[in-house]
C-alpha cells in the first residue's frame, strides 16, 4: 500500500523550517487543514520553492508519515500574485488566511471553507467589490459556516418573522420589536444605557439593505457570495456589525490583524483624507 496522497488545497502560511526547509499549513479539499513539510524549498533551484508559498492554490503530492506531509511536487492553480504584490491586500488576504485557520480543523470536512477562501482571494482584488466589503463578507460566511453566524431571519427568541426589527450581538442576532422591548428605539435604549452608566455596543438598528445583505450571506453557498454590491452607507453598517460580532464571539487575538489595524492608523496619519467643504462636485 502506497503512502502517496494528492491533496488540493491553499497554503494558508509558510514557515521556514531547518536549514532550507518550510513548513506548510494547507486548508485541503480532502483533509481539512494540514501541515505539510516542503524539504529544501528554500534552496532557489528547489522545484518546491515555487508551491511554497502563502496563498498558493493547488494540487500537492505527498507522502504521509507520522509528522505529516511530505510534499514530492506540486501543480499550482493559481498563486494569487496580484496579492503579493500589494502590501495592503497581503495584509488582508494574510487575515483571511489566519481567521481560515483559527476556524478548521485537521481531518474535517472544511471543503466549503476553502471555497469561501478561494474566493474571497480573488474578491479583494475585483474592483467591483473591493477589498472592504470583500473582507465583510468573508468574515460573515465564516462564522455562518463554522456554526456561529447570526440568526437574521426570525426573532432569536420568540421564532416571529416580524418586520420591525432590532439586531442584538449578545441575543445572537435578530431580535422583533416586542422582545426588545425598549431597546427597540435607539434614543429610549440611549437613556437607558446613559442611567446605567456605560455605552453599549449590542444593539444596531440596522438598514433593510443591510438585513438583506446580511440575509444573503447567510443563505448563498460560497461560491456565489461574492456577487453583490453596496453603498459606502451600508458597508459601513456591516462593518461595524462584523466588528463587533468577532469581538463579541470570536475569542481570539489575531496578529495579522493588529498588523492591518497598524498599518490603516499609519496610512491615515500619512496619507490624510482630503477636508469636506460641503460644495458641489
Ligand atoms: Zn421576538
Amino acid at each position: 500500500m502506497s503512502d502517496r496522497v494528492i491533496l488540493t488545497g491553499l497554503v494558508l502560511g509558510s514557515y521556514p523550517y531547518g536549514e532550507y526547509d518550510r513548513r506548510l499549513v494547507v486548508l485541503t479539499k480532502e483533509r481539512g487543514k494540514v501541515t505539510m513539510w516542503a524539504n529544501g524549498a528554500r534552496k532557489t533551484n528547489s522545484i518546491l520553492r515555487a508551491c511554497s508559498q502563502t496563498f498558493v492554490y493547488g494540487r500537492f503530492d505527498c507522502f504521509m508519515n507520522r509528522d505529516g506531509y511530505r510534499v514530492t511536487s506540486a501543480e499550482v492553480g493559481n498563486y494569487f500574485s496580484e496579492i503579493s504584490g500589494n502590501i495592503d491586500l497581503t495584509y488582508l488576504a494574510s487575515y483571511f488566511c489566519e481567521l481560515a485557520e483559527y476556524e478548521t480543523l485537521e481531518n474535517a470536512d472544511e471543503h466549503r471553507i476553502l471555497t469561501l477562501l478561494y474566493q474571497a482571494l480573488r474578491a479583494i482584488t475585483n474592483t467591483a467589490i473591493g477589498p472592504d466589503l470583500a473582507r465583510v463578507v468573508y468574515e460573515m460566511k465564516m462564522y455562518y459556516l463554522s456554526g456561529e453566524g447570526p440568526q437574521v431571519s426570525q426573532c432569536v427568541h420568540c421564532r416571529k418573522k416580524d418586520e420591525e426589527k432590532v439586531f442584538s450581538i449578545r441575543a445572537g442576532g435578530r431580535v422583533c420589536k416586542a422582545c426588545a422591548g425598549e431597546y427597540y428605539d435607539p434614543v429610549s435604549r440611549e437613556q437607558k444605557e446613559l442611567a446605567e452608566g456605560r455605552a453599549s455596543h449590542n444593539w444596531y438598528n440596522l438598514s433593510e439593505a443591510a438585513w438583506y445583505a446580511l440575509s444573503f450571506i447567510a443563505s448563498t453557498p460560497p461560491e456565489r457570495i461574492f456577487t453583490f454590491s453596496v453603498s459606502e452607507e451600508i458597508l459601513a453598517e456591516l462593518q461595524e456589525l462584523a466588528n463587533a460580532w468577532r469581538i463579541a464571539y470570536v475569542n481570539h487575538r489575531f496578529n495579522s490583524l493588529e498588523s492591518l489595524r497598524v498599518m490603516e492608523q499609519y496610512r491615515s496619519f500619512m496619507i490624510p483624507k482630503p477636508k469636506e467643504d460641503g460644495g458641489e462636485t
